[in-house]
């Protein structure tokens, strides 16, 4: 996994230990990861992700109209769908990219609901 010099562009083939540039000498905890495969497929992987949401979201959508169903959790269940569609056309977007791809942060691996994983 190549990293990518947040300052200058330089491509060493890993983070320095130092976090320090060899090319610029300047030290950042910023450094990008650049490396297009890993971060399609963790792209890729979002994608099946946000459709699998959907989904569920559309079936959940049936269920509650078919049985009138009045469970105020199932109906805020539907709201999901909105970040799941944002997330899946940005998805599609990045990986349409990849000829303005600039590095990524590894942040970048986490797929939006990750935030619900605390709860
Ligand atoms: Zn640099």
């Amino acid at each position: 996994m190549t990293a990518l010099c947040p300052n200058c562009g330089h491509i060493p083939i890993r983070v320095p230990p130092t976090h320090k540039c060899p090319e610029c000498g300047v030290f950042s905890h910023e450094w990008m990861i650049y490396d297009w495969e890993s971060y399609a497929s963790s792209r890729r992987q979002h994608l099946k992700c946000n459709i699998l949401i959907i989904i569920m979201v559309v079936i959940n959508i049936v269920a509650l109209v078919t049985f009138e169903s009045s469970n105020v959790f199932f109906w805020m269940l539907n709201v999901l769908s909105i970040p799941a569609t944002i997330s899946l056309f940005l998805c599609l977007n990045d990986l349409r990219g990849q000829a303005e791809y600039e590095g990524h942060h590894s942040r970048a691996a986490l797929p939006w609901f990750a935030g619900f994983s605390g709860f």
